[in-house]
């Protein structure tokens, strides 16, 4: 694959102009840039996948199994039988066009097949074709189609144009959720085999190891080790975490991408100085060392498979409840499916905060509550000694996740926590945040390398609402509590909008955090000098 070298003035231009033909007629065209490589056959044998084989989306023949079209058209019944969710969105939707231009995948590429009513439609026509008896008599005059290879690769290179944010749901007067035929489109794309490499490569290491990123238990204690040793040059407090602890009250699940890589660690350092601060009763685990969960992105059963270890690692240890980390889709997972997955966790008890008392009722079903939900609490109870001024040099926007807030409804508890640890904060437009939030672009699995036209043609429109409080504000921090955002907002903001960093919230918090016993502090978590405060030389 040639390199990615086209600049912002290429990508901008986005041409809206409508195709000649209609859009049955008009052949898919898998572009390099803007799709995944497959999964490695060793990934997929390790959490047995169907149909693994070789094949590769720049070639002609894909190799699809024999009798591939029996197993898309029975894979599709089962389903429609299964997810009354998904029968019912095959037959509402009155092509009103409100969710049209609803999708940051449209806005950036301009590509009619991008709106969510025609992503749709891909499956629709399937659908009206072999299930419906008009589309069975009148085929394309009742909006059915023939199931061919081509609408395979056409199925294949849209729906991972999708990120299930669900942006376009919100919009739709019947609530038609776009994700949810995502999902089952690429469950049906995965009975052929035809998995990409960074979804697939995550599950089998998340199903052997416990993480995303296939780290060995010794390597998260000493990845953690070189995090403690930082916190105690910038503050001289030593913080000892425990790992694997029985009979802790509380396990602490994050993503694994917090453990790994910039900015993701200084989120996890904040962590570490908050609960060493609060001498909170809790554990790490090196099993359940992963809050994210590729798996919702292959299938349902996957999803299910890999979220079933952080409540068997809960039960193990004894632990009373389970906080979780600043992460996208584990709250997705977790609001939307856990406990009807591997729910009910009546083996712990409702989260209850040992420092304020707050009991948190939202949390009862799950007995896992938000970190964000829980700091917020804190400083609400006055509970944290905070100097938001070593935090004067940054002027911060929030970005909503779209899992957090759409699919969680966590819009206020972020900003509650940076408004009281930063003095500078603007929001950016309203109907860009919170549940009109826009996706980073690189959700659900799509936050490769080789796809990058698409992630930065899809994180065109959060970026250009960032570019907008940069330049009213001159916001240089982009803050989140989504671990693929801190993984993938850095790369848009460079290419969109350069000057501009992101972090995760709680390392906002460390900055601020005044720890019993410190020493003077002069720097941040990045090593930045603090600003100089009023009356300083
Ligand atoms: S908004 Fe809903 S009903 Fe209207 S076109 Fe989109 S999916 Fe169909
Ligand atoms: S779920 Fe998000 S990415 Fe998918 S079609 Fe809707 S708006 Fe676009």
């Amino acid at each position: 694959m040639a390199k990615f070298t086209a600049k912002p003035a290429d990508l901008s231009k986005i041409s809206l102009k409508t195709p000649r033909t209609d859009w049955m007629n008009t052949p898919v065209e898998i572009r390099e840039h803007m799709y995944c490589h497959p999964a490695k056959a060793k990934d997929l044998e390790a959490v047995e996948f169907p149909n693994i084989h070789e094949w590769k989306p720049s070639e002609a023949d894909w190799k699809l199994p024999e009798g591939w079209k029996e197993t898309v058209l029975n894979g599709m019944k089962e389903r429609l039988e299964k997810f009354r969710s998904f029968h019912v969105f095959m037959d509402i939707c009155v092509r009103c066009g409100a969710c049209a231009d609803k999708c940051h995948f449209y806005l950036g590429t301009g590509d009619p097949k991008n709106m969510p009513v025609l992503r749709a439609e891909l499956l629709r026509s399937i659908y009206r074709r072999y299930f419906t008896t008009g589309g069975k008599l009148f085929g394309k005059a009742a909006g059915g189609r023939e199931l061919t290879e081509d609408v395979i690769k056409e199925l294949w290179y849209y729906y991972y144009q999708c990120t299930e944010c669900r942006r376009c749901s919100l919009f739709c007067p019947y609530g038609i959720d776009q994700a949810e035929i995502t999902i089952i489109g690429r469950e049906l794309l995965n009975l052929l085999g035809l998995q990409l490499g960074w979804i697939g490569g995550p599950v089998a290491a998340c199903y052997r190891k416990g993480n995303h990123l296939g780290l060995e238990p010794h390597t998260i204690k000493s990845n953690i080790d070189f995090m403690l040793d930082d916190i105690e040059t910038i503050t001289g407090v030593r913080v000892n975490p425990t790992f694997n602890r029985k009979g802790a009250e509380i396990l602490f699940v994050t993503p694994s991408g917090d453990l790994f890589g910039v900015p993701g660690v200084y989120t996890a350092m904040g962590y570490l100085m908050l609960f060493h601060e609060l001498g909170l009763d809790y554990t790490w685990s090196t099993y359940a060392s992963e809050g994210g969960n590729f798996g919702f992105f292959t299938s349902m059963d996957m999803a299910k498979r890999l979220n079933y270890k952080i409540y068997a690692e809960a039960k193990r240890l004894g632990v009373k409840y389970i906080i979780g980390g600043e992460c996208g889709h584990m709250w997705r997972v977790l609001h939307q499916y856990m406990d009807t997955w591997n729910g009910p966790a009546d083996f712990m008890e409702t989260p209850k905060s040992p420092i304020t008392g707050t009991v948190f009722e939202n949390a009862k079903a799950t007995r896992m509550v938000h970190i964000a939900e829980f700091t917020a609490d804190l400083i609400k109870n006055g509970k944290l000694k905070l100097d938001p001024r070593r935090n004067d040099h940054l002027k911060v926007t929030f970005h909503d996740s779209c899992n957090t807030s759409r699919g969680m409804g966590m819009f206020e508890e972020p900003r509650y926590i940076i408004k009281n640890v930063c003095k500078n904060f603007y929001d950016m437009p309203e109907n860009t945040i919170r549940e009109k939030t826009f996706c980073c672009g690189s959700g659900s699995g799509l936050n490769a390398s080789e796809n990058m036209e698409l992630r930065m043609r899809g994180g065109f429109p959060r970026a250009n609402a960032v570019s907008y409080v940069h330049k009213k504000h001159g916001v240089n921090m982009l803050a989140n509590v989504c671990a693929i955002d801190r993984a993938s907002l850095p790369p848009l903001m460079d290419y969109w909008v350069p000057g501009v960093q992101v972090a995760g919230v709680h390392e906002l918090v460390a900055n601020a955090l005044v720890m019993k016993g410190e020493k003077e502090r002069t720097t941040d978590l990045r090593g930045d000098d603090f600003p100089e405060k009023e009356g300083d030389e």
